[in-house]
């Protein structure tokens, strides 16, 4: 039991670096380990609520850290406690209805990244099983997947009011498969998400060895396909890039049409911003909209956090016209966090590169041959040494979008690399002087 404890401590202490304070504070930290063996771990929820989150959106970076702690990969069991728990309701929010209906094709802003994007999924939406099917969405993330699957769903709500729509992510399929399997609920499992006009699969990277989920998931498609109903499908890389992907689903992912996000380029930057701006009723100069365009590159998430930490400060400060100086004050720790710094994994990559003499953009690119693949593991290995705020989604980001599961690989891999292969080690050294030294 003290082990467990320890283990828990320790998980704990990862997932803090992972995930916000709030979220850490509403949904890891109420987790109680209770039970550990060889191959399995339990952990007790006190709510219903609370199991549903994090089967919906922890799950698999629990697992991640647990597995990084513990050098070894367990099944885990999430238990809500009786004791707490509400009556049964709500422990039935179904994925049915949680599209966010600001999520719309008129609220999507179309700029060279997420063209063909665009366009794809509104033809869907318009003439669904017609034109692409399945529609397959990738990129990195904050670049606008689900808002663009969810626009498709909202669009049927409302133009095709008798169709019925499931919007789900591929961890609460498998969660809910698990689920129906133990209950021997299948052929209700079944029923449900065969019996819908549009399915809408969020981020089916996370179908990443999970077998059970990957052959379920293959009859759902056929079953849909061959009755003609619309299947949208995102991921944040192409489906041959998933990992342990049984090639039928690739094939399947593949037949209908791939379309790609990309990190909004300055114009677009400019548009979202003006766009979010003006539906919080705000004024602000071009002038620093531009200083936020510029600043905010990565992806619109951030952009529109930036935007939202300046209502705040609006807020605070009890004015809707927004000055330089108040835009500065509101953004100070995003962007002290964001350039100046001297060592970014942009460093890191370039110093890799060149010292592999590879060209740049290698490491970043989706390319997995030999002569890429170590040093670009011992790129992202650096990163989580000597990066200040190195989480593993955020160099997997940093990465041309990989999984924070695959930096965690890596780094291990790395890691144990350097303990019995002197040439990986003299390396990694050498790297890292060459970086420090600028
Ligand atoms: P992803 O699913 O690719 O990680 P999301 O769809 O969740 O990204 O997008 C992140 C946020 O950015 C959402 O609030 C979304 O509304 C917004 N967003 C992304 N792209 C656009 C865009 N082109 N126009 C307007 N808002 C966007
Ligand atoms: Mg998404």
């Amino acid at each position: 039991m003290e082990e467990l404890k320890q283990i828990w401590q320790k998980v704990l202490e990862d997932l803090a670096e992972e995930v916000s304070a709030v979220s850490f504070d509403s949904w890891i930290k109420p987790i109680e380990a209770v039970e550990i063996n060889d191959t399995r771990i339990v952990l007790k929820v006190p709510f219903a609520v609370n199991k549903n989150m994090i089967m919906t959106k922890y799950f698999s970076l629990i697992e991640s850290c647990l597995e990084s702690v513990t050098s070894h990969k367990f099944d885990i069991d999430v238990l809500v406690d009786e004791e707490k728990d509400f009556p049964k309701e709500i422990d039935h929010i179904t994925t049915e209805n949680t599209l966010n209906p600001k999520y719309t094709f008129s609220s999507f802003v179309v700029g060279n990244n997420n063209n063909l994007a665009y366009v794809a999924s509104l033809a869907v939406a318009e003439r669904p099983a017609k034109t692409y099917n399945p529609l397959f969405l990738y990129g990195g993330s904050g670049l606008g997947k689900t808002h663009l699957m969810q626009a498709i769903g909202n669009y049927f709500i409302e133009n095709y009011p008798k169709k019925r729509v499931l919007y789900t992510t591929s961890e609460k399929f498998t969660y809910e498969l698990v689920t129906a399997i133990r209950e021997k609920t299948n052929q209700a499992f079944r029923n449900k998400y065969r019996n819908v006009d549009l399915l809408l699969i969020d981020d089916v990277q996370f179908l990443a060895n999970r077998e059970l989920a990957q052959e379920e998931f293959f009859h759902t498609f056929n079953a849909l396909y061959e009755m003609d109903k619309q299947i949208v499908l995102t991921s944040d890389r192409l489906p041959s890039e998933i990992p342990q992907l049984e090639e039928r689903l690739v094939t399947r992912f593949n037949s209908g049409l791939l379309a790609d996000v990309q990190p909004p380029d300055y114009e677009t930057r400019m548009a979202i911003l003006k766009n979010k701006i003006q539906s919080e009723y705000l004024s602000v100069d071009d002038e620093i909209m531009e200083f936020i365009a510029d600043s905010i590159k990565s992806n619109v998430r951030d952009l529109e956090g930036a935007v939202k930490r300046i209502l705040v400060y609006a807020g605070i400060k009890r004015t809707n016209e927004i000055s330089m100086e108040l835009a500065t004050e509101a953004l100070r720790d995003i962007l002290s966090s964001q350039p100046e710094r001297a060592i970014t994994t942009k460093v890191i990559i370039d110093e890799v590169e060149k010292y592999y003499g590879l060209s740049k953009g290698s490491l970043v690119s989706k390319k997995r041959s030999a002569d890429v693949a170590l040093p670009r593991q011992i790129a992202m290995y650096i990163a989580r040494e000597i990066l200040d705020d190195p989480s593993f989604p955020k160099i997997g980001e940093a990465f041309g979008g990989r999984d924070h599961t695959t930096v965690l690989h890596n780094v291990r891999k790395i890691a144990k690399d350097i303990e019995t292969d002197s040439e990986v080690s003299k390396s990694v050294k050498e790297i890292i002087s060459n970086i420090k030294k600028g």
